[in-house]
């Protein structure tokens, strides 16, 4: 089957699923072929998680479109994400936000997510080398924050990058299996929901796991 077949069989089977028809027309025009390793690029469209190498992957189309759903982001949004890995997702907020801050802690894949990221022209997404403390508080607050990366716990680092009112949608749980959470920022209590499990890889620094 060519990549053109198998994108819109993927396409007609996350509309079951995905109501948000702007989440599914980004998915339709963002090339996934172009952020995994060539070797893979035949699964470029099957439903699946693929490796990146050092140890990370990038995320199964379906997942990445339930967590941009839930995001419900207009177009006008400042939007962050910890966790660039190939830059996959970040070309998805991209195409649906208006600005896009994203922070990885690997080098390589920072150098490489910027590269495939500047090939496609994408000028409202801004890269950074994760530091210290989760997420990136110079560029807060965030209208939207997203994690690609299983947490042990909600961080309050993160939320507090989040406007009143912003979305924070995360993986919590044990280093191999969590529930998808989303946060939503109120001024008294914030609004909790669990969105079904999920598996990704972990989230590494000081307010989640060790190395
Ligand atoms: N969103 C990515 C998939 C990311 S995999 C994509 O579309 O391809 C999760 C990534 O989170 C890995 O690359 C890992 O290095 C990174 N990561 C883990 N802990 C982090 C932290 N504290 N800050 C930033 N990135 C982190």
């Amino acid at each position: 089957m060519g990549l053109e077949t198998a994108r819109a069989r993927l396409l007609e089977s996350l509309s079951h699923e995905i109501s948000d028809k702007r989440v599914l027309a980004a998915l339709a025009s963002v090339p996934r072929e172009l952020f995994i390793p060539s070797d893979y690029c035949h699964s470029a469209y099957d439903d699946v998680p693929l490796s990146i190498g050092f140890g990370q992957t990038i995320s199964q189309p379906f997942i990445v479109a339930l967590m941009t759903q839930t995001l419900g982001l207009k177009g006008s949004e400042k939007v962050l994400e910890i966790g660039t890995g190939s830059g996959y997702q970040a070309a998805i907020l991209a195409e649906l936000a208006k600005q896009v801050v994203t922070v990885e802690r690997i080098p390589q894949l920072v150098e490489s997510a910027r590269r495939t990221l500047e090939m496609l022209g994408y000028t409202n997404v801004e890269i950074h080398t994760a530091e210290n403390v989760l997420g990136w508080p110079a560029g807060a607050p965030y209208d939207a924050v997203i994690v690609t990366a299983g947490a042990p716990r909600i961080p309050d680092a993160l939320v507090e990058q989040l406007t009143p009112g912003g979305r924070l949608v995360i993986p919590v749980g044990s280093r191999w299996e969590q529930e998808l959470i989303k946060v939503t920022r109120r001024k008294r209590r914030n609004l909790i929901e669990n969105l079904g499990g999920c598996r990704f890889v972990p989230l590494i620094g000081e307010d989640a796991w060790e190395q």
